[in-house]
């Protein structure tokens, strides 16, 4: 049968046993000199040794011919124990239930004489969890103990023993074991158990455990059954959903500098490799946590603003909450980050460049540019595409016209009071960010920069192309919103910064030349013209498919 490996490894001799040095030398000298306690109380974090040591203590205790305090593991008490086929050591888990029948049981029989040991060990674990009952009962047994009976008791929590308990006890400190300690013992399981693994992966599962051995032997564990060969640092993680030391590094950097297409490019990969995003999170909160505690007490450089820093753990333990109430964590998670990302950049003032110019709705006047930049790919010519695509093509044609109008019409039409209004209104919805319904399209909106409005149509624009598809994609509730908080319904124009500047540029001159933009009506199409341009558009691409045919692909058709 397979045993664990913190079973299988459990130490047998004091010697084995790591990190707890202070508390072992005492037990040992204590076990030398022949001066037992007859109650003990091991607290401190899971995993650290409490009754590994609580069992080690009651086999050198109860051993014949022990050497310097080690058990012999030779007499026949040692080999008892070991084969746990003692009736003298008594193990009782108060975690189980309330321990009330154990507690009973012990009392009536702890003064029966040990059947073949010197003493009887009761070690009882978890013990802040036995009832008011059981810890009374308890109480009265140490207050008179016989000479043959020693107590052990075991807790995590140890403010949640009744002092008349502790007051009875000879009280040791179990503190989280060290890193190095770890890898020391890790080094000794694996090469015993001739596993493959690399030195990294060792320190790794080390820092990860928080200083609990068992956690460590738990993981080693789990993952010698999931990689048969060289375990690495990659297989690690991957294996536990979590990011390497430096990736977390390379994600905060990519981050803390708002360099958005890389952060959203690296939540696809953590996403694709399976990563967990609450994992992630924990990583990162822990990372950055350190960072700061370096900072406060040995005055170490912080990477980043410490203000920011902590505004981030805020965000991402708010950011916890509301992924637990969604199904898609992934997407919750990168709204987050983008969010964090444009808090980070309001520190810096944001450029509103026309809320620096006057009143622009007194100056108006008709675009003259041929073509406006598009916000949607460049139109493909008919060459390009296949037939079926001349629907969606026209679409895009008559959208490219709308679009150039409406543009035009916003600015014969902005003013600066509609656009503050506006701002002030969408500052509002930051608080519905984490809302799971509609936290998407919120910070869909406060991720973009409303450049410049007016009673019918708002131009947002965003940094990259990527997010203004998304926008697009989503439009109609997007447009929903905006009627929700202003009361009136609105066209939405999305572009690029880049747009958005040339744009600007080309109002600034306008101004200057005094050229007003002119309002113009949006165009009505009616169907026949629809079929009609749809049938033009079909005829096109099968006069070049026949051109094709006839000459190869040499031959271009002029565009029109
Ligand atoms: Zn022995």
């Amino acid at each position: 049968m397979y045993q664990a490996l913190y079973r299988k490894y459990r130490p047998q001799k004091f010697k084995d046993v790591v990190g707890q040095t202070s508390i072992v030398t005492t037990l040992k000298n204590s076990l030398q000199i022949g001066k037992i306690s007859h109650a003990y109380l091991f607290y401190g974090p899971r995993g650290t040794g409490k009754t590994t040591l609580a069992k080690l203590f009651a086999k050198a205790v109860n051993c014949e011919h022990p050497i310097d305090g080690e058990p012999c593991e030779e007499c026949s008490h040692c080999i008892e124990i070991s084969e746990h086929s003692c009736v003298d050591i008594v193990e009782i888990d108060a975690a189980s239930n309330n321990g009330v029948d154990e507690i009973r049981e012990l009392k009536n029989k702890i003064n029966l004489v040990p059947s073949s040991l010197k003493y009887k060990v009761y070690i009882i674990d978890e013990v802040h969890m036995l009832s008011i009952g059981a810890f009374n009962a308890l109480l009265k047994t140490l207050e008179e103990p016989p000479e043959h009976a020693i107590f052990i008791l075991a807790t995590t929590e140890m403010h949640k023993v009744p002092t008349t308990i502790l007051s009875r006890c000879q009280c040791f400190p179990f503190r989280k074991i060290e890193v190095e300690d770890i890898v020391f013992r890790l080094k000794e399981v694996v090469a015993q158990e001739k596993i493959n693994i690399e030195d990294e992966v060792l320190q790794e599962i080390a820092r990860s455990c928080d200083g609990g051995m068992r956690d460590a032997l738990g993981i080693l564990d789990q993952l010698s059954s999931y990689a048969k060969d060289n375990i690495t640092l990659e297989d690690y993680h991957s294996s536990r959903g979590t990011l390497s030391y430096n990736m977390v590094e390379q994600f905060l950097k990519d981050l803390f500098s708002q360099n958005v297409k890389k952060v959203v490019e690296s939540i696809q990969v953590f996403d694709k490799s399976g990563r967990d995003f609450f994992q992630i999170i924990n990583q990162i909160i822990v990372y950055l946590r350190n960072q700061l505690i370096q900072f406060y007490t040995k005055n170490e450089a912080l990477l980043y603003p410490e203000h920011d820093m902590i505004q981030l753990i805020f965000t991402l333990n708010r950011l916890q909450t509301a992924m637990k109430e969604t199904e898609n964590v992934k997407i919750i998670f990168e709204i987050g980050m983008i969010q964090s990302m444009k808090e980070l950049e309001k520190n810096i003032s944001r450029e509103i460049i026309v809320d620096q110019k006057d009143d622009i709705a007194s100056s108006s006047n008709s675009i003259s540019r041929e073509k406006v930049p598009a916000h949607v790919e460049k139109t493909p010519s008919p060459e390009e595409i296949p037939k079926e695509k001349t629907q969606s093509l026209l679409i895009a044609k008559q959208n490219e016209e709308l679009f150039s109008i409406r543009i035009n019409n916003t600015f014969a039409r902005a003013s600066k009071d509609i656009l503050i209004n506006i701002k002030q209104k969408t500052e509002q919805l930051k608080s519905r960010i984490f809302d799971s319904k509609i936290g998407f399209l919120i910070c869909l909106i406060l991720d973009g920069n409303i450049r410049v409005a007016s009673d019918e149509n708002i131009l947002i624009s965003y940094e990259y192309e990527s997010m203004v598809e998304q926008a697009l994609e989503h439009q109609r509730e997007l447009e929903h919103q905006f009627l929700e908080i202003l009361g009136h319904t609105v066209n939405l124009l999305f572009v690029t910064d880049e747009t958005w500047k040339k744009l600007r540029e080309e109002f600034i001159q306008k101004k200057n030349q005094n050229i007003p933009y002119v309002y113009k009506d949006e165009p009505q199409l009616e169907e026949s013209m629809l079929i009609d341009t749809i049938t033009d558009i079909k005829k096109e691409a099968d006069a070049y498919q026949t051109a094709v045919e006839m000459f190869g692909d040499i031959v271009e058709i002029e565009e029109n």
